[in-house]
Order: structure tokens, then C-alpha cells, then sequence
């Protein structure tokens, strides 16, 4: 066993930076926590093919910060952290260098729960966790949370509705026009609960069988995936690709509400403004996607239905806060997103700095 735990020094705002590495294993990793002021930080490893250790370096600050902001918004008791192994997921990945990443993470003794993430499987996680006690998303067991999507699928409806209720006085979404983009396991599950509650569904997918059933099951319209921002829709879904919302796309969109599971949908902060000088709102997708990463708290904190399904109501109301607050005072809705973490994470600082050691 090569394995070398290496603390580097992280940005102003972060608490720690690790890179692992082990030769023998061929494992290259960085794990970032951000903050662990409202509990231990919690967030997925991702495994990516970087194009160098730089690059998954930024990638890794910015993932872990990100989890600090979605982990706090969502009342967790957790904060923000995250990995990335670089490599190939599909060539590089060997049970060795998963049970070296398992050691690394294991040797931060608590401060960091690792979970799946983009290029890292449920069965990963399971070599993972023969390694360390911090592993989560596990499948089976006595609170193993499996797959999050059908969580994911339920936090958004729930925020949609509100979403809804704000911009049409409604949350009836009786003949409403959704147009989801992406039929992958949230989006299909999103589609399914909107046409049960009577939205009149559109859909975009490069995928034929999941259009197939969403027309043939849902009664959806089917629009070409180029032609998204060309047509008429009441509600915009994302719940496929990151970055779809740019300055042009903004100005084109004809929704009045977005609410979809899609990371990052915003290519840059500014759009959030663009959306909000259109009159469009904008629901932040690091707040109402919180169903995955609440399906994990469920684990860590060995709680069971009952505490998922609270929380993601409490997601829905701070939804409805988010909303009002930025109704009141003008701001885009990731702003006052913003500025709600910076005053829980104040309080949860403060109060840790008194809580006798
Ligand atoms: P998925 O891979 O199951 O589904 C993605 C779907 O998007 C696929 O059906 C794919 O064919 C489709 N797609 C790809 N390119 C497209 C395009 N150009 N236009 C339209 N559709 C396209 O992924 P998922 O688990 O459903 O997650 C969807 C999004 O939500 C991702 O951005 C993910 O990061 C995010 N998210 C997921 C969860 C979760 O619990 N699964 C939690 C939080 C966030």
C-alpha cells in the first residue's frame, strides 16, 4: 500500500484540500472541504478524464463549494465537500485504486462523506465503502438509499408547484405547458408526475424509446432537441445537460417559471439577471435538485422515509422564501439563495465557536 495523503493549501474560504495518490493503485484524487460549520461535509465523487492535475484541482473547489450552498439550503445538518479521481471511468477504473480512494477518505475520519457522482456507480461505491465507514448511496441494507432520482424527481415537482403558484397565481397544473428536457431516470419521473397532475407535456430527448413512452404513455409532444428555445411552453424543466441557459437562450426562452434537476443550468451568474429582467423566474437548481443529496443524509444520519420526505417539503418551502424575498427586494433569485447560505453558515460558525470543545 502507496498511499501518500498530501494536505495542499486551499483558497481563502475553504477549509482543506487533500490530494491522495497511490502508485500501485494508480489512484490520483483530490478531496476538497469547503465547509464543515453546519456538520460534516458530504457530497459525490466524481471520476473524470482531467486534463491535468490543475484542472481537477478548480473543478474540485468549485463542486465542494457548491455542495456547501445546496447541503446548507436544504437543512442537512451537513456541509460541503467533494472528490474527483482523475481518469477514464470507463478504462482507467480498477477495484484497487476504489479501495485506495476508500483509505483516503477513511483517513479524514468522519470529516468527509463520499457518495456516487458522475463516472462512480453504486457498485463503486460498494468497493469503496470495504475501505471506510464514510461511504454513502449504498443499495440495500438497513438505510441504504439506492437510487436518489425518484427523490430528485419529487423535490422538483414539489418546487415546480410553488414555482407555480407564484407566477400564476395556481398550482394547478391542469393543461399548463411543461416542456422537459431530458428523459433520463429524473426527468422521466418528473414527466410522469406532471402529466398525473394534468400539465400538458412536451419533451425533448436524443433518446427514442424514452420519447416513444413519454408519447405514448404521457401524451406528449414531442419537440426536436435544437427547438427547445423556439417554442411556446408555460414551465421549462431542465433534467438533462448543465449550461443550457445562456444570454441568447435567455432572451428566446417563452417559459415563465424554470424548474428542472439540471447542475449549473445558468453558463454564468449574469443570466440569472437576463431572466429576471424578462420577468422569467428562475428557480435555483442547487436548491430545488436537493432531493439526490437528501436521500443521502437519509443514510448518514440513519433516518428513515419519514425524514427524507420532510425534508424535501422543507426544500419546497424554502422554495417559497427564496421567492418572496426576492419579490420583496428586487434580487435575482440566486442572490438571495446566496445570501441565505452566508447567514446559516454564520450562525452555524457562531454557534460552533460557543458550543464548549
Ligand atoms: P440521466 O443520464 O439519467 O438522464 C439524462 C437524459 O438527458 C438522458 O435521457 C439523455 O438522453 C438526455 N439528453 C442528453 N443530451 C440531451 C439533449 N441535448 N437534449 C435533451 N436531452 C438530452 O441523468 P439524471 O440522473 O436523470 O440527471 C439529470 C440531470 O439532473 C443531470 O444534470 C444531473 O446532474 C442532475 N441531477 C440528478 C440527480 C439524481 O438524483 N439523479 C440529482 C441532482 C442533480
Amino acid at each position: 500500500m502507496t498511499l501518500k495523503i498530501t494536505d495542499e493549501t486551499p483558497p481563502p474560504g475553504y477549509e482543506r484540500l487533500v490530494y491522495a495518490e497511490d502508485p500501485e493503485a494508480g489512484l490520483r484524487a483530490y478531496i476538497c472541504l469547503h465547509s464543515t460549520a453546519c456538520g460534516p461535509a458530504a457530497g459525490g465523487c466524481r471520476m473524470w478524464d482531467y486534463d491535468s492535475r490543475d484542472a481537477a484541482r478548480a473543478d474540485v473547489l468549485r463542486l465542494a463549494r457548491g455542495m456547501t450552498a445546496k447541503n446548507a439550503l436544504a437543512g442537512l445538518g451537513l456541509g460541503g465537500g467533494k472528490s474527483v479521481i482523475i481518469g477514464n471511468a470507463r478504462t482507467d477504473k480498477t477495484s484497487e485504486m476504489l479501495r485506495a480512494f476508500g483509505r483516503a477518505v477513511e483517513a479524514l475520519n468522519g470529516q468527509y462523506y463520499t457518495a456516487e457522482d458522475v463516472g462512480i456507480s453504486p457498485e463503486d461505491m460498494r468497493i469503496v465503502a470495504g475501505e471506510t465507514a464514510f461511504a454513502v448511496g449504498l443499495e440495500g441494507g438497513e438505510h441504504g438509499s439506492g437510487d436518489p432520482s425518484p427523490f430528485t424527481a419529487e423535490g422538483v415537482f414539489q418546487c415546480l408547484k410553488v414555482g407555480a403558484a407564484d407566477v400564476f397565481g395556481t398550482d394547478d397544473l391542469t393543461g399548463r405547458r411543461v416542456l422537459v428536457q431530458g428523459l433520463g431516470s429524473v426527468g422521466m419521473s418528473l414527466a410522469e408526475k406532471l402529466h398525473a397532475a394534468g400539465a400538458s407535456l412536451i419533451v425533448a430527448d436524443v433518446n427514442e424509446a424514452a420519447l416513444e413512452h413519454a408519447r405514448n404513455d404521457l401524451g406528449a409532444e414531442i419537440c426536436p432537441v435544437d427547438a427547445v428555445f423556439d417554442t411556446q411552453m408555460d414551465i421549462f424543466a431542465p433534467c438533462a445537460l448543465g449550461g443550457i441557459l445562456t444570454e441568447d437562450t435567455a432572451q428566446r426562452l417563452s417559459a415563465r417559471l424554470v424548474c428542472g434537476a439540471a447542475n449549473n443550468q445558468l453558463s454564468e451568474d449574469a443570466v440569472a439577471d437576463t431572466l429576471l429582467g424578462r420577468g422569467i423566474r428562475y428557480l435555483p437548481d442547487y436548491v430545488v435538485n436537493a432531493g439526490g443529496i437528501i436521500s443521502v443524509a437519509g443514510e448518514i444520519h440513519k433516518a428513515g422515509q419519514a425524514y427524507r420526505q420532510k425534508r424535501l417539503r422543507d426544500v419546497a418551502a424554502r422554495i417559497g422564501e427564496i421567492l418572496a424575498v426576492s419579490s420583496r427586494t428586487g434580487q435575482s433569485t440566486i442572490q438571495v439563495a446566496d445570501q441565505i447560505v452566508d447567514d446559516i453558515l454564520e450562525r452555524a460558525s457562531t454557534a460552533r465557536q460557543e458550543t464548549p470543545a
